[in-house]
């Protein structure tokens, strides 16, 4: 859905749990020595100006890494993610947030590759602008579609980042169907899905329907910042194929996040999973 501009939410509390959640990803992928591929089918533009333009209009980012800023990070991986945020930053105050393929950049090493698909022409252009490299692609394509043409990759080392806007619910039955699809492709690659929570049937019903694909290993980590009602209350990544080490990181950073970023008492998070 082109309408949608992800610089209106850059930095809100949805992009903390997924970033944080993709670093603890891409650290524990590149401790291992062969090469890994890093496939954002949604990449968005890439670096986002919060000081001027669209982020600065919803101010999103001040209820999430807004509410990190100044305070010691409570936990290992908060601290981890918020360094790299601060690099973005180097005088201190929080002006420009990063999205996940300049996160992923920074962690990945000389071999691993990048390929990001981003299908607004705007953001396109600046994401080709901001991540650029030998190891890089940025394609303007459909990247679920994409995905399909890539998989299973070679060396056979991926994480997949899927993370639509689901602006128009089909997205969700078509996120499925790539998972499924990427899956008998490719099944032993590690894939992480971002969903809102939102009272809309198709996205409550999404997380089961996730688990409905049968992937043996999996997680899935919510972040609720307020009571269920009108909007989004928060949002889970949903991952397949986790490191085993990912929920011990996890645990305490959610309980952290759900205490920091917590609108209401209705401010929780939830983590299950299913490693083999
Ligand atoms: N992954 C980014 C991050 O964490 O920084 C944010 C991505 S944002 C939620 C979703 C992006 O997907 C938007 O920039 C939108 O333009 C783009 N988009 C929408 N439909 C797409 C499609 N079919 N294929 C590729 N990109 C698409």
């Amino acid at each position: 859905m082109l309408s949608y501009r992800h610089a209106f939410h850059a930095g809100n509390h949805a992009d903390v749990l997924k970033h944080v959640a993709l670093v603890l990803l891409l650290d524990y992928l590149t401790s291992k020595p062969k090469p890994l591929w890093y496939v954002d089918t949604h990449a968005g533009a890439g670096v986002y100006d919060l000081e001027r333009g669209f982020a600065t209009q919803l101010a999103e980012h001040a209820g999430g890494i807004g509410r990190l800023w100044d305070a010691p990070p409570p936990t290992p991986a908060l601290e981890r993610y918020l360094a790299l945020v601060r690099s973005l930053n180097p005088d201190g105050r929080l002006r420009r947030y990063p999205g996940s393929p300049w996160l992923a950049q920074q962690l990945l090493r000389a071999d691993d590759r990048l390929l990001l698909f981003e299908l607004h022409p705007a953001d396109h252009a600046a994401l080709a602008e901001t991540i650029r490299g030998r190891r890089v692609r940025v394609a303007r394509e459909d990247g679920l579609r994409g995905l399909r043409g890539v998989l299973p990759p070679e060396p056979r080392r991926a994480l997949v980042l899927i993370d639509p806007s689901y602006e128009v619910k089909t997205e969700y039955r078509q996120v499925c169907d790539a998972l499924r699809d990427a899956l008998r492709r490719f099944r032993t690659g590690a894939y992480a899905v971002w969903y809102p929570l939102i009272e809309h049937a198709e996205a409550r019903e999404f997380p089961a329907a996730l688990r409905a694909l049968g992937a043996a290993s999996w997680l899935a980590a919510e972040l609720q910042v307020r009571r269920p009602g009108p909007g989004m209350y928060g949002s889970g990544l949903f991952v397949i194929n986790p490191p085993y080490t990912l929920p011990d990181s996890l645990e305490p950073t959610l309980a952290a996040l759900a205490r920091r970023l917590g609108e209401d008492d209705g401010a929780e998070h939830r983590l299950e999973w299913q490693i083999d």
